[in-house]
């Protein structure tokens, strides 16, 4: 590092982003770490949070020195280790915290890298403080969207999206009016099945088979998503209450290049698309920068190299969780939340091999059916309705 004043290091570090990482040893935690590692100079890690793998949250902190680490599942703590963090890191246990940290008058930005449904609460927590959230869980909007968007009305929180699909919607909204837009169009790579017949999906697919994802390297439960397209199923939902459109109009178009990220149509006809190879550190750092941009660390196109990009309607057919995604983003009430409830305990039980690939979609299409319509949730009758549908899932038999 170069030598400079007290004085001047200080003002430095003043105007450094502070950064409260949740989820920090997911895929998206990592990416962001690589994110803040380039800009240092800009960009600090004031917090971490991992649920279950502490030992490489511990890592992150002897690299990265952030004032606090938690553990937030509480039943660790005993098995935490403190000398394996940094002197200057406080750990801590417990979801309580990671809504502290999120929270926290010395953090600016908070990224939400948690998967599931338990994203929602940091998130929460976050957007009620009025901070800038960089939101890659889908859930939190799939699950409460109406609620969020009202509440960071409310406290003037910037939710900035870091789905690839919905930053290259917000990234194309910058050159037209919301007045102006016509409808978006989202891509979707069609995952490892794709062009599969329903016939084949219901009966060659196995485990591993879908945990190979073509384009993009996740975490298994966004892998398996991506396999039965519930993935766009819960992304056509996020859309939905993010950008304040209605579910017709919403496309979805399978492309399996994954370079075209999504796009917008504007009344005139004109779309405005946003094209990069996939790697998720571009939408992370865009949110982190908007509305400035910054070198970029993520591979860039190579246009020297002649490309194709192919664009197929998606099988509705083949694959009925998109469906599922159109409906409950047209209906709205709890049917987010019973929708994302059972596919999440939908997919854990296929990774256990104790439910087929075509049972997922086809066994939350009834419990949807089978849930209370409530068109107005309170947060509360929404994580009720959660617990219901994931206990329906547990009990499901073809
Ligand atoms: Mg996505």
């Amino acid at each position: 590092m170069k030598s400079e004043s007290p004085a001047l290091a200080n003002a430095n570090q003043q105007s450094r982003n502070r950064i409260a990482l949740l989820g920090s040893t997911g895929s998206i935690g990592t990416s962001c770490l690589d994110v803040i590692a380039a800009h240092s100079d800009r960009l600090e890690l004031a917090g971490v949070t991992a649920h279950r793998r502490w030992q490489s949250m511990a890592e992150q902190c002897r690299r990265f020195n952030p004032r606090w680490a938690i553990v937030s599942n509480a039943d660790n703590r005993s098995a935490v280790k403190a000398e394996e963090f940094p002197q200057g890191t406080e750990v801590m246990f417990g979801p309580e915290a990671v809504e502290r940290l999120a929270s926290h008058p010395d953090v600016d930005t908070v990224v939400v890298g948690i998967v599931g449904a338990a994203g929602l609460r940091g998130a929460w927590a976050a957007i009620e403080s009025g901070k800038r959230v960089a939101i890659a869980n889908k859930e939190t909007l799939v699950v409460a969207g109406p609620l969020v968007m009202e509440l960071a009305a409310r406290t003037k929180a910037e939710l900035i999206p870091v789905d690839s699909e919905h930053s290259a919607i917000f990234q194309c909204l910058q050159s037209g009016r919301p007045a102006d837009v016509k409808r978006i169009i989202l891509t979707a790579s069609g995952g490892p099945f794709r062009g599969w017949s329903k016939n084949r999906l219901e009966t060659e697919v196995t485990v591993e088979r879908a945990l190979a994802h073509p384009t993009w390297q996740m975490g298994p439960k966004i892998t398996v998503d991506s396999a039965t397209m519930m993935n766009k199923a819960l992304e056509i939902i996020e859309a939905r209450w993010l950008f304040g459109l209605n579910a017709d109009q919403i496309s979805v178009v399978v492309h399996p290049q994954s370079i075209v990220h999504s796009m917008v149509e504007f009344v005139d006809g004109s779309v405005i698309a946003q094209l990069s190879p996939p790697d998720m550190k571009l939408p992370i750092q865009y949110a982190l920068t908007y509305p400035d941009r910054w070198p970029g660390v993520s591979p860039t196109m190579d246009w020297t190299q002649s490309a194709q990009l192919d664009f197929q309607v998606p099988d509705m057919d083949a694959f009925p969780a998109l469906q599922l995604g159109f409906e409950v983003a047209q209906r709205g009430g709890a049917t987010g939340a019973v929708l994302n409830a059972a596919n999440e305990v939908a997919v854990e039980r296929f990774l256990e091999g104790r439910l087929r690939f075509a049972d997922i979609p086809r066994a939350c299409r009834e419990i949807l059916n089978a849930h209370n319509d409530d068109p107005h949730p309170t947060l509360s009758e929404l994580l009720r309705q959660d617990v219901w549908a994931r206990e329906e899932m547990r009990r499901w038999k073809c």
